[in-house]
């Protein structure tokens, strides 16, 4: 890098993948700018203050995997605010709760056959033997096994047991996806996870996960409520066009790091050629509704997290108790439950609606945390764009990417889509793109 000049850098997005982006420049002596469109930083990482409960809307943890996540966690000096989450999870089926996680608790319970069960052994050896290709930090590697989807692999090598009740109330419930829209180089990647990580721990933060964007925008120029509309390359330089508090205004930069959801990426880049556009365009992203119910008492806290198998409700894929998450975020004979879907058709609909369809999947298959009239509040959410999913062509798309077919000049991308659908992923992706950036600017 030329010693007399210290290079400028946009960052579009104070989302995790963004911050961390800028973060690493930052450290490496370049000038940064992140330009944020929301009011508020973190994008899917967002807390939410509801009747004095702290909801965690958007990621709900971490998990002690997340080494790059945890290693800026460490940075910050935020470990003593991780809570670590106890809780274990269970999958329903016929009313009754059968527990899921940690340990391989389900081949000890009777939510799916003997039977079942041991054709679950095939799926463990053939994912012993691509283990190389599953790797958490680099899900490009195993793009070889993206053939074809969950649904498609479940039918071919297992049974319609396996696949409605272990695999697709995880795959839903945790993702907001479906089996059908899954490759079955996810799943294996998931089950590895499962499998190497039945000890796992996870965590939250004391006062709601948007603890983390926001002691990492305390320590950088974070512009909020900046809207980018267009990049446009120049010479020797980009200019970004941005509505800045309904003004436009113009920002003049080196570098770019953009780290919007993919879908955004070519409205912003008029100059993308035809390979770059489609290799954007074809990400797509679940929906989620979620509800969170203020209740006048505390509910059971065996469970941190159910999940419900499409088969036997309309609507409702997962919910999660607050007091078996985070005591200290509860007060005293009071307690929360949040429950989320991933359907479509109820993101459109009326806030009144959506509670009581999900309430009415929640008595028929776990009527023990109906909250009754026990019920205080109600807060309803919708994440158009949730999580990008991880279809069948996403790992040859990651791979693509890898090898450098899709960036060019001093425009690099980051965020979930690009590496693992978690924070971690994110972080990963924004240290990545830094890394890629900070060497085109060495030609500076
Ligand atoms: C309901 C839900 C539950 C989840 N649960 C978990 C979990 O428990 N654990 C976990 O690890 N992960 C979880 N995730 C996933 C995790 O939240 C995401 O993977 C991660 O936060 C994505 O970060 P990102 O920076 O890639 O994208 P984002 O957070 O989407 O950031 C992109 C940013 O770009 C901004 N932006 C967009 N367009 C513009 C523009 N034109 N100009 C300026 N700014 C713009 C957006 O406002 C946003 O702030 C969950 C996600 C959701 C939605």
């Amino acid at each position: 890098m030329n010693e007399t000049r210290t290079p400028t850098v946009i960052v579009i997005g104070a989302g995790i993948a963004g911050l961390t982006a800028a973060w690493h420049l930052t450290q490496a002596g370049v000038r940064v700018k992140v330009l944020e469109k929301n009011v508020t930083v973190g994008g899917r990482i967002y807390t939410d203050i509801c009747n004095d409960f702290e909801i965690d809307v958007g990621a709900q943890f971490i998990a002690d995997y997340y080494t790059h996540t945890l290693d800026l966690i460490h940075k910050l000096g935020l470990q003593s605010e991780l809570v670590s989450i106890p809780g274990k999870a269970a999958i329903s089926r016929d009313g009754q709760l059968h527990r899921v996680w940690p340990d391989l608790h389900l081949l000890f319970t009777s939510l799916v056959s003997w039977r079942s069960k041991v054709m679950l052994l095939k799926v463990f050896l053939q994912m012993l033997y691509h283990q190389r290709e599953l790797d958490f930090h680099a899900f490009h590697k195993a793009h070889t096994l993206d053939i074809c989807s969950t649904a498609e692999y479940a039918q071919s090598e297992l049974n319609e047991d396996l696949l409605e009740y272990c695999l697709q109330p995880p795959l839903t419930g945790v993702f907001y996806w479906t089996p059908e829209h899954t490759s079955q180089a996810m799943l294996f990647i998931s089950l590895k996870m499962g499998l190497s990580l039945t000890d796992m721990k996870i965590y939250t933060f004391r006062q709601g996960m948007r603890q983390l964007p926001e002691a990492m925008a305390a320590q950088l120029p974070v512009h909020l409520n900046v809207t980018v509309s267009s990049v446009a390359t120049e010479s020797s330089s980009y200019t970004i066009q941005a509505q800045v508090e309904g003004q436009e205004h113009q920002f003049i930069a080196d570098g770019v790091v953009c780290t919007t959801p993919a879908t955004i990426v070519p409205t912003l880049f008029p100059n993308l050629d035809a390979r770059q556009r489609e290799f954007f365009q074809s990400v797509h992203y679940s929906a989620n509704t979620a509800i969170a119910i203020g209740v006048g008492r505390r509910l059971p806290s065996d469970f941190y997290g159910l999940l419900f198998p499409r088969c036997e409700v309309n609507y409702l894929a997962a919910a999660t108790v607050q007091s078996a998450r985070n005591p200290a975020q509860v007060p005293p004979g009071r307690d929360l439950i949040f429950l989320g879907s991933a359907s479509q058709e109820l993101l459109a609909q009326d806030d009144t609606t959506i509670r009581n369809r999900l309430l009415a999947d929640l008595r028929k298959s776990a009527p023990i945390y109906d909250p009754g009239s026990d019920e205080q509040f109600c807060c309803v959410y919708r994440w158009h764009q949730a999580l990008p999913e991880f279809n069948v062509g996403h790992f040859k798309r990651l791979k693509a990417f890898a090898d450098g077919e899709i960036e060019s000049g001093r425009i690099v991308f980051a965020g979930d889509y690009l590496n693992s659908p978690f924070i971690e992923g994110a972080v990963t992706s924004g240290m990545e793109a830094a890394q890629r950036l900070l060497k085109r600017l060495e030609g500076l």
